[in-house]
């Protein structure tokens, strides 16, 4: 398997994602630890759902799960402005505090598109917890609800990134680490293929 080779640089390791993983469990956990009912946690598929596996093992609250899918990049590497929600909660979220866990925040597009929707369902705070955070890239300002909080596992550079839940057309999720593509596998009109 050569997926290895198509990495021109690691830029975290598996153990250093690990780390910052347990430092921002703490946090939430010491954060949101006064509040009696279940914290809702709601992943935004896909590319959040090995941090979102990794983090809920370290919250030491009381919590709910659910998945919320927008739609960005299709298969390229350029933010798309409108994006979509392709596929809705199902649990009520009325009242609740609620974290929106994110695999990256580049533009703001997704995070603003999907504040309003869950402020909208009647959300007591909706905060966001990122893995991670892009702010040079920054185009659209999103507010936070209520007295939400942001939570950011590191600040990446301006690459485009792949692994630990994060694809180029649809690969690449399962690298247990974060790293750059060689050009070579991210060219336009190129097609990604493991060999
Ligand atoms: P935004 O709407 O903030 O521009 O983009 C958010 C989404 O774009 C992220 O949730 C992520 O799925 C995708 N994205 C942004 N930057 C990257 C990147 O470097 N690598 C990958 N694989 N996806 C990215
Ligand atoms: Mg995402």
């Amino acid at each position: 398997m050569a997926m290895e080779d198509h990495i021109e640089r690691i830029l975290w390791t598996d153990e250093e994602i690990s780390n910052r993983v347990s430092e921002l469990a703490s946090q939430i956990s010491n954060d949101f630890k006064q509040f009696s009912s279940a914290l809702v946690i709601i992943g935004v598929a896909t590319g959040a759902f090995l941090f979102l596996a990794d983090i809920v093992r370290k919250i030491t609250l009381p919590i709910t799960v659910d998945f919320i899918r927008v739609g960005s990049y299709g298969s390229g590497t350029v933010s798309n402005a409108s994006p979509i929600i392709s596929s809705d909660i199902k649990i009520d979220i009325k009242g609740k505090h609620v974290i929106v866990v994110e695999d990256i925040v580049d533009t703001g597009n997704t995070l603003s598109c999907l504040m309003s929707h869950l402020e909208s369902k009647g959300a007591c705070s909706v905060s966001v917890c990122t893995f991670l955070d892009k702010p040079a890239r920054r185009k659209v300002h999103f507010e936070l609800v209520g007295e939400g909080k942001f939570y950011r596992g590191f600040e990446c550079p301006d690459y485009f990134v792949v692994g630990y839940g994060m694809d180029f057309a649809e690969l690449y999720r399962n690298l247990p680490y974060v790293g750059v593509l060689k050009p070579e596998y991210t060219s336009d009109g190129c097609v990604a293929t493991i060999s």
